[in-house]
């Protein structure tokens, strides 16, 4: 008698939903199936993985539990269900049979970094993939960035193009192997090769490509290598005049670049990680991380970063990264000395030259990094969905001052309406999107509810698009600032790619508020097309939203956006807004005293405008000529004046540029958010100091004035106090300003957005301050609270008003 037919219960169906493909999920149910002795199949289809099994009714019992419990690194998994379908049973032995059909519901696999089992076979000698830059298995390697359709399967890849040869035929179809089915599966007979081509376009063949390259990058070089989810510019980050060269070719004055660094040992002396630092920079989506900068940093990097105080670090994702110090190395076998320190420190950008789409195509590199790159590497496998680096800032390390006194509730994942209040994410969460792309895209957020599917088209700043399927929501990955055409229409193919890898219908498109924006007359003319609705949404309240979707609230609260600016339902210039929310509507309940932008425009990029524009309101317009030494500053008074071209805006990222302009940082921004976040770094190094208890005033009618506070810092000669105070006051307007909302409105949950609130000084003390009054204080923490992330709120609103039939 067979042991099978022991206690047999009768054969199972299972239905395993999430992140289940592409991450080495079948040969470990073959595995786990194997040890328990049971028989049945599993297969892909495009609901997740088909499982079924026969055996000992303990042994089923047992791989149920343990299924979810034991899944590979890379899985999510939403669902394991127990199907009621009875299956006929009576196998021989366990399969992995083809994939099937089915509706397309599956989630796609974000990319993955290199694992340590890749690393070893890179580094040793004799191993058939020997310094082999296409080395992957099931647990790392490219996913999404060469994926066509579901289900993930490599005819429906890039790696379609290449056949395997016997050997890796061989791993691909032994179950127990760790290349089983792991679908860019290649070796170096068989699979995609580098190619190095001179700054003239010319195939250099015949040469060590890996030291080829190094000896260019060593030379002071730049080399366009193609990565996974598309190029990067790189030189050697410890030499000031390729750094330099850098940043004339690519026009960027001052804004920071990202440098790529062989392991966590090398950071010493660059920038301080603690234990969750090294985690998240070690981890498989292998981002930017901003670390605090050491003190020898800028010596050591010299232009770098200049004048913040954090720096962009990353390790190597991809074999070839990891060939190239290899190299520097001197080649050493075997993977020990990733744990000592070195001393190559690569600066790597992303190849998106004029702010225009990041290069993808190896004909495309050739043409529009031609004049910036010395040098080009390209390779034979091509990247189908463009994928930028993704960019994180930790925040679990920051102590906010009253917190640790407090005791924090469990989180609740949905309170209801009114509900106490229940601390929403137990502290501050462990760390913030900056940018969220490669590693990430297209890795699904969980809503609390299904509905329509919904296209969201972001807006101006920072685009992303948002598809809601079902209970999820699914963020493209960052598109960028729709400024050009060429971006404009990566965004219209980024929505292309999204509706058919995701096979989805949208029911209503949005848009912002906004009806000039690419994005809106995107969504406008898709939406016509297919004779769908549109829902407008503005532009805080969908800020506000995309908290409340990714933290599955419900009800009434309040929000809080402190961003730059988006036009407001009156027509105006908003930035700084105190809401009354909820899924479908908002009510303003009050905003910052508005400042005029003298200029219009010109004075988000000149900050010194905006300290002339305060100034002004504080009675002192007859200073600003003396004051600034700008050619303008003599007309600006006369221009505040005027008025016409200085129109009111309550935006929180101007009250900064005031602040930081009347301390003469950064009179004139290289790029967005330049002063802000200067000045955050000033107020970091000087340290906290007492608020200043009449800096401002909360007006009856809702408006929040810091001009008192502006007037002290206008006659404040020490730069890094006056930092301090403004954030510190900042901090504490903003805390009772809420509290007077909620007086009035009852509401004691509070959700904060908006590109302000990547400013760590300001928000950990808001929050600690909130959560010591009691209220239940949320943030985004899986997509950016700037414009990056705005697409999810729109998204959320839009499926709400369809459901309420308001659209
Ligand atoms: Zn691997
Ligand atoms: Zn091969
Ligand atoms: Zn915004």
């Amino acid at each position: 008698m067979s042991e099978s037919s022991v206690g047999r219960v009768g054969a199972r169906r299972l239905r395993v939903r999430g992140q289940v493909q592409g991450v080495g999920f079948r040969p470990y149910v073959f595995r786990l199936a194997g040890e328990l002795g049971l028989t049945g199949w599993v297969r892909n289809d495009g609901e997740g993985v088909a499982i079924a099994i026969d055996g000992a009714g303990p042994a089923i019992a047992r791989f149920i539990e343990r299924l979810p419990a034991e899944a590979p690194p890379l899985a999510r998994i939403a669902a394991v269900e127990v199907l009621a379908q009875a299956d006929e049973g009576g196998y021989r032995d366990f399969r992995i049979v083809a994939s099937g059909g089915g509706a397309q519901r599956s989630e796609v696999t974000p990319d993955a970094g290199i694992c340590a089992d890749c690393l070893e076979e890179l580094f040793a000698p004799g191993n058939r993939r020997y310094r082999y830059a296409f080395i992957n298995c099931t647990q790392c390697g490219p996913r999404y960035s060469i994926l066509r359709g579901l289900p993930y399967d490599r005819p429906q890849t890039s790696m379609a193009a290449f056949a395997q040869c016997p050997d890796c035929l061989h791993e691909y179809t032994a179950p127990a192997n760790r290349r089983f089915h792991a679908e860019p599966n290649a070796c170096a007979h068989c699979g995609p090769q580098l190619a190095f081509h001179e700054s003239d376009g010319r195939l250099l063949a015949g040469v060590d490509l890996v030291a080829e390259v190094l000896a260019h990058l060593v030379r002071g070089e730049i080399v366009a290598i193609k990565g996974a989810g598309g190029f990067h510019l790189a030189c050697d980050a410890r030499n000031a005049a390729a750094v330099a060269r850098l940043r004339l070719r690519k026009q960027r004055e001052e804004k920071p670049f990202a440098v790529m660094f062989a392991g966590t040992a090398s950071l010493a002396g660059f920038a301080a990680a603690d234990a969750a630092a090294r985690r998240l920079l070690e981890s498989p989506e292998r981002p930017v991380v901003l670390l605090r900068k050491s003190a020898a940093c800028d010596a050591a990097l010299p232009g770098v970063a200049p004048g913040l105080a954090w720096l962009g670090a990353m390790l190597p994702s991809t074999p070839l990264h990891y060939l190239l110090f290899h190299e520097a190395a001197g080649r050493p076998a075997g993977s020990a000395w990733l744990a000592t320190a070195q001393p190559l420190v690569l600066l790597m950008t992303s190849a998106n030259p004029g702010g225009e789409p990041l290069v993808t195509g190896n004909d495309e590199a050739l043409t529009r990094l031609r004049g910036i790159a010395d040098a080009f590497v390209l390779h034979e496998r091509d990247i189908v969905a463009r994928c930028d680096d993704s960019v994180l800032r930790l925040i679990s390390a920051e102590s906010s001052p009253a917190a640790s006194a407090i005791p924090v509730p469990a989180p609740a994942s949905f309170p209801a309406p009114g509900a106490a209040p229940s601390s929403a994410t137990a502290g501050d969460p462990p760390f913030q999107f900056i940018r969220r792309a490669r590693g990430y895209t297209p890795q699904a957020i969980a809503l609390a509810c299904g509905g329509p599917a919904v296209l969201a088209c972001g807006a101006y700043l920072k685009n992303s698009l948002c598809l809601l399927r079902g209970e999820q929501a699914f963020m493209s990955a960052h598109i960028g600032d729709l400024d050009n055409a060429a971006t404009c229409v990566a965004l219209e193919a980024g929505a292309a790619h999204l509706l058919d890898l995701l096979r989805v219908e949208p029911a209503v498109v949005a848009h912002d508020l906004h009806p000039d924006f690419h994005s809106s007359r995107f969504a406008a003319g898709f939406a016509a097309q297919r004779g769908l609705p549109c829902c407008a949404v503005q532009h805080h309240h969908a800020h506000i939203a995309a908290v409340m979707a990714e933290h599955r609230l419900s009800g009434e609260l309040l929000g809080l956006a402190l961003d730059g600016v988006g036009l407001g339902s009156d027509d105006g210039q908003w930035g700084g807004e105190l809401l009354r929310v909820s899924a479908r509507t908002f009510a303003r309940l009050g905003h910052l005293r508005p400042l005029p932008l003298p200029g219009g425009d010109r004075a988000a990029r000149e900050p010194w405008r905006m300290a002339a524009a305060a100034l002004h309101a504080l009675g002192r317009g007859d200073e600003i000529a003396g004051r600034f030494d700008r050619p303008a500053a003599a007309l600006l008074g006369q221009l505040l004046d005027d008025g016409r071209h200085a129109p009111p805006s309550s935006s929180c990222g101007r009250l900064f540029d005031a602040a930081a302009g009347l301390a003469g940082v950064s009179s004139v921004a290289s790029f967005e958010g330049q002063a802000a976040m200067r000045y955050e770094g000033l107020a970091e190094a000087h340290g906290a100091v007492p608020v200043l208890a009449d800096g401002y005033r909360i007006g009856s009618d809702g408006v929040l004035d810091l001009l008192p506070l502006l007037a002290r810092l206008a006659d404040e000669p020490r730069t890094g106090f006056a930092a301090a105070l403004f954030h510190v006051t900042l901090a504490a307007a903003l805390a009772d300003w809420i509290e007077f909302a909620a007086a009035r409105s009852g509401l004691r949950r509070v959700a904060l957005g908006g590109g302000c609130c990547l400013n760590r000084f300001l928000l950990s003390r808001l929050r600690a301050q909130l959560e010591q009054r009691g209220f239940a204080v949320f943030e985004a923490q899986q997509v950016p609270p700037n414009d990056g992330g705005l697409s999810l709120g729109q998204a959320w609103v839009a499926r709400h008003r369809l459901l309420a039939g308001e659209i």
